[in-house]
């Protein structure tokens, strides 16, 4: 089965062809990232007008380097929730009317069980059920227990930011470029991870809290460059030295690393009939993540973040697990809803 896998959730225009889930045909990606890192983040505004841009020959492109045709394609899959609504239009309306013009079956991905299905993708050995899924991207932090295929159960989730939003906002008061995480990493390769001392948030069970390591990264700051809590965050950069830098980004680093690896562990000890751990989402890129969780399931790096190959994959699995269509004249689209909807 060919499925064509459409994602504009948030700054990536992607479309890729992926024949059974797992094989690609043709993966392409426009990313917007040159256009916000001189905002520092992303404007949702910008970011529709540029998938309106890029979204046809993407679409076009992902075709012809697959060497497919439309004849070719048994089903259409996009994103339609969660993400920034106007980005998610351009995709669904896109994909609604490909349906309609060449009659294709369409089919509604949830983006984070895409990001959860980018794991099956061009693997050997396959994630085995039942499984957890540490989902780790800019708007998400979550534990999921799958039983099988399409069946997801939260059993933790953040109370307030995201770890990849932790990621861009220390960047921010460090001074480095967006997006947050690889800058972080990056400037962590040059750092020492053991100089500063930041707390773990106590946070009951398999929850997650990432605002309070924000804070303290930034008190950390002040207090290092003898400033007091008043002063405003992003004037920080002009006193701090390149080393200061490195190891703020290292100390960083290392304890969101911690906090996601003491939380997993405790969630397999709660869960003992767990025969894999998949790490899902844009911090999965990570590679002091990669290296303090060696026994899970990564995505091939080029996978990590937002695709249509792994909107594609999702789709595959949700048509095995007997998922009808959608009626492309009614498709709505869910800024924010929950993947066990
Ligand atoms: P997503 O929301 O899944 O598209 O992922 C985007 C998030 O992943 C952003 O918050 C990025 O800063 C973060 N990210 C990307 N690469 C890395 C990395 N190497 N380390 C940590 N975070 C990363
Ligand atoms: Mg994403």
């Amino acid at each position: 089965m060919i499925i064509l896998g459409i994602e504009t959730s948030c700054d990536e225009t992607a479309a890729a062809v992926v024949r059974d889930g797992r094989e690609i045909l043709s993966n392409v990606v426009v990313s917007q990232i040159d256009i916000f890192a001189e905002y520092g983040g992303v404007i949702p505004e910008i970011a529709a007008r540029s998938h309106l841009e890029a979204m046809m020959p993407v679409v076009n492109r992902a075709l012809s380097d697959a060497g497919v045709s439309w004849d070719e394609i048994d089903a259409i899959a996009v994103t339609h929730a969660p993400g920034l609504l106007g980005s998610l239009l351009i995709g669904t309306l896109t994909a609604r009317t490909l349906a309609i013009l060449h009659n294709k079956p369409l089919y509604a991905v949830h983006h984070l069980k895409s990001h959860v299905y980018a794991n099956w993708i061009s693997k050997m050995a396959l994630p085995q059920f039942p499984l957890l899924a540490l989902v780790v991207s800019g708007g998400h932090t979550q534990i999921l227990y799958m039983k099988g295929h399409n069946q997801f159960e939260i059993i933790g989730t953040t109370h307030d930011d995201a770890v990849g939003e932790c990621f861009d906002k220390v960047a921010k008061i460090l001074g480095l470029p967006y997006p947050g995480g690889p800058s972080i990493a990056k400037a962590a390769l040059s750092g020492d991870s053991g100089r500063f001392k930041l707390p773990h948030p106590k946070v009951e069970g398999l929850d997650f809290s990432f605002s309070g390591l924000k804070t303290a990264v930034l008190r950390a700051v002040q207090k290092e460059v003898g400033v007091p809590i008043s002063y405003p965050s992003h004037k920080l950069k002009e006193l701090l030295s390149e080393k200061q830098i490195c190891d703020f980004a290292a100390s960083f680093q290392r304890t969101a690393v911690e906090i996601l690896r003491e939380k997993l562990e405790m969630a397999l000890v709660e869960h003992p009939d767990v025969k894999s751990v998949v790490v899902a989402g844009g911090v999965s890129a990570n590679e002091i993540l990669r290296k303090a969780l060696p026994d899970a399931y990564f995505p091939a790096p080029s996978l990590s973040g937002d695709n249509g190959a792994m909107v594609a994959a999702a789709c595959y699995y949700e048509i095995q697990s007997g998922v009808e269509p959608t009626d492309p004249y009614k498709l709505d689209i869910y800024p924010r809803i929950s993947i066990e909807n």
